[in-house]
């Protein structure tokens, strides 16, 4: 049996531009186009990629917060893409997802305890001694004062907050969590801290995640595998350390350059990257990254290359790794 626990097949979503009830959109933003992974039980997947990539679609679509325009999700080999929401009810709850901003993403006007059990009310009716019974140990577990039960979102700090959003998603005892920038909103003292609770909480509670960022600094910490994304689609995927000392795409080269390391050992020779990220309305043609590759040549502005695996668990979408070394 495969030990896959979720598996994205070909999946995009597009949205509309223009248009009205009875006219069509002018265009079509192809915020994720046609991507593929899958994510096996008790591993941390990686999506990394600059702002407007795709990522936080892809993550939405795999909780289905969105639906997609085309491909397939899967879970422990159910299709559970086209689902409606009674028929979805049995997944939600495997399946949660810890939001970027903590201070958004919880209602000011919940008490600590009811916001941590509200999902338990999608699954059942239970009583109010439960409930405080379920917040006070989820408090605990994410290192909150079980005493603080009922305060109020904003008597607690970023951090706090934060710790508070994974305790609601741990309320249903999920397999697998989509971490949508779960630190970018806080504190640099406080990320680490929030990792390291995210770490222990999957030995112990033996959880998947799909753990989204901008920041691959962050994802290396927390993933065994990496993911870039790039202009709605994956661009390479490798295990992390294979990731950090054998990068073969140019956009990832430069990504993690990017990143300040202590080590002068370890040097990355990045590629030159120029201008800004093209628009998903009207991408380039051929590689989607051509325009800002110091290594494009005539084929990259006339193809597309396709993610090829270089090795078992190593693949790239770039012309420089499909074999034929960059021919011109
Ligand atoms: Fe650069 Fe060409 Fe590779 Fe795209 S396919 S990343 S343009 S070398």
């Amino acid at each position: 049996m495969s030990s896959d626990l979720i598996i994205a097949r070909d999946l995009a979503r597009y949205f509309p531009l223009g248009g009205g009830l009875f006219t069509k959109p002018t265009a079509w933003v192809k915020a994720v186009d046609g991507v593929s992974f899958s994510v096996r039980k008790g591993e941390s997947f990686g999506v990394v990629g600059e702002s407007g990539c795709g990522k936080t679609t892809l993550g939405q679509m795999i909780v289905r917060l969105l639906e997609p325009t085309a491909g397939q999700v899967l879970f422990k080999g159910d299709d559970i893409t086209h689902l409606n929401r009674r028929e979805l009810s049995p997944f939600r709850q495997k399946i949660q997802i810890i939001f970027q901003d903590p201070y958004s993403s919880l209602d000011p006007r919940m008490t600590v305890t009811s916001i941590i059990t509200e999902p338990l009310l999608a699954h059942g009716k239970p009583t109010k001694a439960h409930r405080r019974q379920v917040a006070a140990d989820l408090m605990k577990k994410v290192g909150l004062r079980p005493d603080d039960q009922k305060k109020f979102p904003h008597e607690f700090s970023g951090g706090q907050r934060q710790r508070i959003g994974i305790a609601r998603a741990l309320c249903v005892r999920p397999e697998l969590i989509v971490a949508d920038e779960p630190v970018s909103a806080l504190d640099v003292s406080i990320q680490a801290q929030v990792i390291n609770l995210l770490g222990d909480l999957r030995d112990e509670f033996g959880l998947s995640y799909i753990f989204i960022s901008h920041d691959i600094s962050v994802v290396e910490h927390i993933c065994d595998r990496i993911a870039v994304m790039y202009l709605g689609g994956i661009v390479e995927v490798a295990p992390t350390e294979l990731f950090i000392s054998d990068q073969r795409h140019p956009y990832s080269a430069t990504l993690l350059a990017a990143v300040p390391r202590p080590d002068p050992n370890h040097r990355i020779q990045p590629a030159a990257m120029e201008g800004d990220v093209p628009s998903p309305i009207d991408p380039p043609p051929g590689c989607p990254f051509h325009p800002r590759c110091e290594h494009a040549f005539d084929r990259c502005r006339n193809e597309k290359p396709k993610l090829i695996n270089v090795t078992d668990e190593h693949a790239v979408a770039c012309f420089l790794n499909d074999g034929q070394g960059g021919v011109k």
